[in-house]
């Protein structure tokens, strides 16, 4: 069978859900037996995100490939449980980027370079791209909103498209926002109208409306937008918020989008099997345990920037029917004096990764408050990296442990920037200057990790090697193993070559551990990350012992497991 497009626009304002929405859609197809890819075009001229700043555009998603992508492939990914990668996700960057190199080497004979062959036919190539291995459904999202500048070369794109690959290999589902006036009682449909014209008037009639409210809506409703959206009458659908982004795919089903879906394309799906979305959801509902978690970080305002590590708390929390409630404290604002009273309560403490020194003093303080009083510790990245300084500081009594990242000349570079490493993917060794990767030089993306038998990390994974996720450019000075492990800091995690230090642990304590990868990226809620199963698992069991406060039933709030 010939690969079938479903391209998903966004119209009215933006974070509707549109990547939750692709991602479930994607996961209702794969359990009608198709096989389903996913892709996310997004307007920016930033040819990757990898240089956005968090607090901006949250969450840079690492593929295995080690491309720095948006953090909607973070869903994909979850969703449909396939790894994704570079040809996953394209920017308006990156596809000028190619233009203008293909300018530059002349390919194009001397022609004058426009929009309008040149770049939507580099948009559509990429798009193609995308259904590499003939996959049934190809999902496209777009990013942005309807009449955004930015988006309608990708518009124009997707247009083209429908003509290219025919009538019947192409779908557009428009989601929207269908505001509930609550004062008067009353369901708004104008906005949808509006931007279905809009979408219209650059050539494409939507096939079906999905309607983002915060109340279901009924026939009438439906049959009016479909009326003025000129669509089928039972092509408009509610897209009604849930209280958790897992129960957004039977929410769907339950409305009969995938069936819709499946009638126009003319797939040959089978009845959904969506036994584990259910198990899921019932789950989510059913916790009998609580405990909180404080994370505390630098990019806290922006919970969009620590998207893959909430839901990883989240999938560990079900596996061990907990309740992770979520704490977020800027590390800035942690003092020697109110380092106590902010972390009261605190089951466990997740110290996140990061760059630049700001705040790096609070979260080593953190840290040590973790160590001393024996309260579950995990370290992803910049957090392994501070623990490595504080117990460096405090136990070694090397006052003036620092990385070479925020002190270049530190006295006991503890932390240092490495200037090469075996790179096992094309078997070379990678040179940080002439790193050949994007993102310059950074050592990216999936990397062997040998574990220590008899270590909290071989217990979690259960495996004598593991395949994790990077994104740093500073590693473990090796040159200080032996006075950390004699002092009771675990190495137990290595490159197979045992040049770089990937995980640590302290024997002494019930559960602190730190990775020099990003556990979160490879965390699914049908299978969640050994490391933050363990995590959760030890902040129950502190939180059982009553070692710490036990949480005030008001002060939970309902952390139902994911955001919108
Ligand atoms: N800034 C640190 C480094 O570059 C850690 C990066 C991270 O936490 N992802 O090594």
């Amino acid at each position: 069978m010939k690969t079938k497009f479903i391209f998903i626009t966004g119209g009215v304002l933006s974070s509707l859900g549109k990547g939750l929405a692709a991602a479930s859609i994607g996961a209702l197809l794969k359990a009608r037996g198709l096989s389903v890819t996913i892709q996310k075009l997004d307007p920016y001229i930033n040819v990757d995100p990898g240089t956005m700043n968090p607090f901006q555009h949250g969450e840079v998603f690492v593929t295995e490939d080690g491309a720095e992508t948006d953090l909607d492939l973070g869903h994909y990914e979850r969703y449909l449980d396939q790894p994704m990668s570079q040809i996953n996700n394209f920017t308006s960057g990156s596809i000028y980027y190619s233009v203008i190199s293909k300018e530059r080497r002349g390919d194009y004979l001397g022609g004058t370079v426009q929009v309008i062959p040149h770049v939507t036919d580099e948009i559509k190539s990429a798009v193609l791209s995308v259904a590499q291995n003939q996959e049934d459904v190809a999902i496209i999202e777009i990013g942005g909103t309807v009449g955004d500048i930015e988006s309608l070369p990708f518009l124009e794109a997707i247009r083209q498209l429908r003509g290219d690959l025919g009538k019947e290999n192409v779908l557009y589902i428009h989601l929207t926002l269908v505001p509930y006036i609550k004062a008067a009682g009353e369901i708004k449909t104008k906005p949808t109208q509006h931007s279905v014209k809009e979408l219209r008037s650059i050539g494409i009639q939507a096939d079906i409306i999905l309607c983002r409210c915060e109340v279901d809506l009924d026939q009438e409703i439906k049959s009016k937008i479909a009326l003025f959206c000129n669509v089928d009458p039972d092509a408009v659908f509610t897209a009604k918020d849930v209280h958790s982004i897992y129960e957004v795919p039977l929410m769907l089903y339950d409305e009969g989008l995938d069936q819709k879906v499946a009638i126009l394309l003319k797939l040959p799906a089978k009845n959904p099997n969506l036994q584990t979305w259910k198990g899921l959801v019932h789950r989510l509902h059913h916790f009998k345990n609580q405990v909180r978690i404080a994370i505390v970080g630098k990019y806290v305002d922006l919970k969009e920037s620590y998207k893959s590590l909430h839901e990883a708390l989240v999938h560990a929390g079900l596996e061990n029917e907990t309740q992770v409630s979520l704490t977020y404290i800027n590390s800035q604002e942690l003092t020697e004096n109110n380092l106590v009273q902010k972390l009261e309560g605190a089951h466990g403490i997740l110290v996140p990764g990061g760059f630049g020194g700001r705040g790096i003093e609070g979260k080593i303080l953190a840290i040590r408050h973790a160590r001393e009083n024996s309260i579950p510790f995990l370290g992803i990245c910049l957090g392994m990296q501070c623990a490595v300084i504080e117990f460096a500081r405090n136990v070694l009594l090397m006052k003036k442990a620092d990385s070479q990242e925020f002190d270049p000349d530190a006295l006991n570079p503890v932390i240092y920037l490495m200037t090469e490493w075996y790179d096992f993917r094309d078997q070379t060794v990678q040179k940080r200057e002439t790193c050949s990767h994007k993102g310059g030089t950074m050592r990216l993306g999936s990397y062997p990790c040998v574990l220590k038998p008899g270590t909290k990390a071989m217990l979690a994974y259960n495996t004598p090697q593991v395949m994790e996720r990077h994104r740093h450019r500073y590693e473990f000075n090796l040159k200080y193993a032996a006075d950390f492990e004699a002092k009771g800091m675990l190495l137990s995690g290595k490159s197979p070559d045992e040049k770089l230090v990937e995980i640590i642990e302290l024997k002494d304590h019930p559960w602190f551990l730190g990775s020099q990868f990003h556990p979160e990226f490879k965390s699914n809620p049908m299978r969640p990350h050994p490391l933050f199963r363990d995590f959760i698992l030890a902040a129950q069991k502190n939180a059982a012992s009553g070692g710490v406060s036990t949480l005030n039933e008001q002060e939970v709030e309902a952390e139902f497991g994911g955001t919108a």
